[in-house]
């Protein structure tokens, strides 16, 4: 029996693969989530906080410019890869003390090349090899602009005698530096390809459970990632910065970006919104979830993944799914692929 089975009544069978394809079979799973800042993370490249002019909204009224924080797409992955990454390590699916044994992998240093992680997001090994990432998310914007959803706190590194400066020169930790606010909102999707139901729990509970993101060590913040909605779609669908748009255009109207922070069911309830009408310019056929299905969907991967056996039991599953994958595909001698 699966550790996993999804009711028909919530999504239909042939939304998911029985097993990872070799080529692609055009069966996306979206996750239309929030990412809400609950504390002070920092986004940054070079010293100052990622931002991006856009436009404020899609709508002719709204059309102005409006510089807004971007959380680009390895500051969303790679904090999910390595709650990924830390579960199959409690489990014994991937060692990280016996350097030896093929089951060893450590990311960014040694990918073993057949565990979920490396199955489903991919990796890079040089020549030796590549597998493409079933996991998609690109740079997500937040909802209100740079202006009121940031903070510049000065810091002030202190000699030893306590004076911030000595022979007239200051520390060099003095500077001020620009921290993101908590309850900043940046709505966003990240996308499966040729799911598997396995990949898609495996994914989704990467998300609920990570809640710290930024660079390491004391640039990170807590975040809480709110799934709105699931698509089920043969294509591509809109991107994050659209999404963002349209639900800036949506709160414009109700009159609910006169404060900040944002109130968060205004937003959560936004972005719903905003789904079916974006997807009918996306040219899809598609299937969305949300509300009480979702819900139901969400507690059901949640009861397997608190659960320490049916959790096991779940990440065996996902990486014998993802070794049979990489035997088939991944380790496949070349000489064998003209013959
Ligand atoms: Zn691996």
């Amino acid at each position: 029996m699966p550790a996993i089975e999804i009711p028909e009544t919530i999504v239909k069978k042939e939304f998911f693969l029985e097993r990872i394809p070799k080529a692609p079979q055009g069966r996306y799973v979206h996750l239309v989530l929030v990412r809400e800042t609950e504390s002070f993370p920092i986004f940054q490249t070079d010293g100052s906080l990622n931002i991006a002019k856009v436009r404020a909204g899609l709508k002719e009224e709204n059309n102005r410019n409006l510089t807004r924080l971007a959380m680009f797409k390895r500051k969303q992955s790679s904090p999910e890869r390595l709650t990924g990454r830390e579960l199959l390590r409690r489990f014994g699916i991937t060692q990280n003390e016996d350097k030896e044994g093929e089951a060893y992998c450590d990311y960014n240093e040694q990918f073993c090349q057949q565990c979920p992680d490396c199955v489903y997001y991919g990796f890079a090994i040089g020549e030796s090899g590549s597998e493409k990432s079933k996991v998609y998310v690109d740079t997500a914007f937040s909802i209100t602009g740079y202006d009121e959803s940031h903070h510049q706190f000065s810091f002030n590194a202190l000699f030893e005698r306590g004076n911030i400066s000595q022979h007239g020169k200051f520390g060099s930790g003095f500077g001020e530096q620009d921290h993101i606010v908590p309850q900043v909102f940046f709505p966003g999707v990240v996308t499966i390809k040729d799911a598997t139901v396995n990949s898609f729990v495996y994914v989704m509970n990467n998300v609920i459970r990570t809640k710290r993101y930024g660079a390491q060590n004391t640039r990170t913040g807590k975040m809480e990632n709110h799934i709105v909605g699931l698509v089920f779609a043969d294509g591509e669908i809109f991107s994050n910065l659209k999404l963002t748009q349209a639900v800036y255009d949506y709160m414009a109207k109700q009159g609910q970006l006169e404060e900040t922070p944002l109130n968060r069911s205004n937003v959560l309830n936004a972005v719903k919104t905003a789904i079916s009408p974006l997807l009918a310019e996306d040219g899809v056929s598609f299937q969305v979830v949300t509300d009480a299905p979702l819900l139901e969907l969400v507690e059901m991967v949640k009861s397997v993944t608190t659960d320490e056996t049916k959790l096991a039991a779940f990440l065996q599953e996902a990486t014998e799914e993802a070794k049979e994958y990489s035997q088939r595909v991944i380790q496949k001698p070349k000489s064998s692929k003209k013959s």
